[in-house]
């Protein structure tokens, strides 16, 4: 995905032209209409607010991996910190770089390691490393010593995900190795962390297991001289519904980006207050062509769909490659002007076909149809993409990509 206007420019607080752009009724752009996933940096901003009350005292760190769920890091990062996050977490040491280049100076968190990474560029940049083997803290310290500077590193443990993480044989090797890179002063160790297997399910037996092997690792290192400051398991779906989990840290992703990683039915704890959150990313393209068609013509590849009667049909210049998955074809709705049209048809590389109708007068090329974004008058939403793929919502917001520009928006007095 493009990022038309430099996205290090909409930082909260200042809106910048793209912001006027993405926010101007259609017909006053000047530069042609593109498709476009639009970013609202206050609903980013409401979000982890609101993440901040369901943490209550806690602090939160905001995860934005993954050059944050798609939605651009450095402005996602930016606005989550004037909103009260105060710490940043990322997979890998080029997004936590990233993140610096662009000035941030909030503490990072970075978790998953290449074999071979050279550490230092992290420990340069003051980011906290976590390791998850023997291997990885050896590297940290060698690393270190060849700077002649002190590594941050943070343990991940695995306490039953079977993923990243020290498993619980290596506890106690890792610990000790820990508290030598320590006592030399290659390393200063703030933070052990661990993430969980169904915390979707609030009431899963694994929770309370993976928590207490999380509480025995804790008790591994600290018997053997090494005591993290900091402890955390929480993701968004702990966060909303855990309480007691959350530790010293809480680590959301998702929600950040106002999707919800709860089931139908599995309430989030009571807070005060609303308790809406807002999807940030808008997907939408401009009508490229309006067309009328016969009774019994076929519609795109392989003629999965016939026109019943003479009707009207509208062109969408987005497809596959833009991350508009093909088994969407014939499944997807889209609104234009503040209606839901069926898509039609197989989707192709590059376009798909919307029914009108044949009544329709409404439509016109250069109007606004939106895939999926925030949902406000019944509009599609990245949550029905997944309904309707059988997957789920951040496998949709992060597989826009292609022709799709980003830009960014933002309410006065985010
Ligand atoms: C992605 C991730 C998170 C955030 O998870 P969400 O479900 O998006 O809240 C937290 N911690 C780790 C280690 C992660 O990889």
């Amino acid at each position: 995905m493009s990022i038309s206007h430099p996205a290090v420019s909409a930082g909260p607080g200042g809106v910048d032209d793209a912001a006027d752009r993405a926010s101007a009724p259609v017909g006053e752009t000047t530069t042609p209409a593109a498709p476009l996933a639009t970013i609202d940096l206050s609903a980013i901003a409401h979000n982890v607010r609101l993440l901040r009350r369901y943490a209550g005292d806690t602090p939160l760190m905001a995860v934005v991996k993954a050059d944050a769920y798609n939605h651009g890091a450095v402005p996602v990062a930016r606005t989550a910190l004037t909103a009260g996050a105060r710490e940043l977490g990322v997979t890998t040491i080029d997004e936590a770089l990233e993140l610096r280049a662009a000035g941030i100076d909030a503490p990072i968190l970075t978790w998953l390691h290449a074999p071979g990474t050279d550490f230092a560029a992290a420990i340069a940049a003051d980011i906290e490393i976590a390791v998850s083997s023997r291997e990885q803290l050896a590297a940290v310290v060698a690393a270190a010593g060849a700077l002649g500077r002190t590594a941050t590193v943070a343990v991940k443990i695995d306490s039953g995900l079977s993923r990243n993480g020290v498993p619980v044989d290596e506890w106690a090797p890792v610990a000790d190795a820990l508290a030598a890179a320590v006592g030399a002063a290659a390393v200063t160790f703030r933070s052990i962390f661990t993430h969980l297997a169904h915390a979707d399910d609030p009431h899963h037996p694994v929770i309370d297991s993976q928590r207490q092997r999380f509480d025995d690792a804790i008790a591994v290192f600290t018997e053997r001289g090494v005591a993290p400051a900091v402890r955390h398991i929480s993701n968004t779906a702990a966060t909303m519904t855990r309480p007691d989990l959350r530790y010293d840290l809480v680590r959301p992703g998702i929600a950040i980006y106002g999707l919800s990683p709860l089931p139908p039915g599995i309430p989030a704890s009571p807070i005060d207050g609303p308790t809406d959150l807002r999807p940030a990313m808008t997907l939408s393209a401009p009508v490229s062509l309006v067309k009328e068609i016969a009774a019994g013509e076929g519609v795109s590849y392989g003629h999965m769909w016939t026109a019943p009667t003479r009707t009207r049909v509208a062109l969408i210049p987005l497809g596959y490659a833009d991350g508009v998955v093909r088994a969407l074809g014939g499944r997807l709705e889209v609104a234009i002007n503040g209606r839901r049209y069926p898509g039609i048809g197989r989707i192709c590389m590059d376009q798909f076909v919307v029914h009108l109708g044949p009544t329709d007068t409404e439509v016109r090329a250069g109007d606004t149809a939106v895939l999926f974004g925030a949902g406000i008058d019944g509009g599609p939403t990245a949550a029905e993409w997944a309904g309707l793929l059988d997957t789920i919502h951040y496998e949709v917001i992060t597989g826009v990509r292609g022709r799709v520009e980003r830009r960014y928006r933002e309410d006065a007095g985010l």
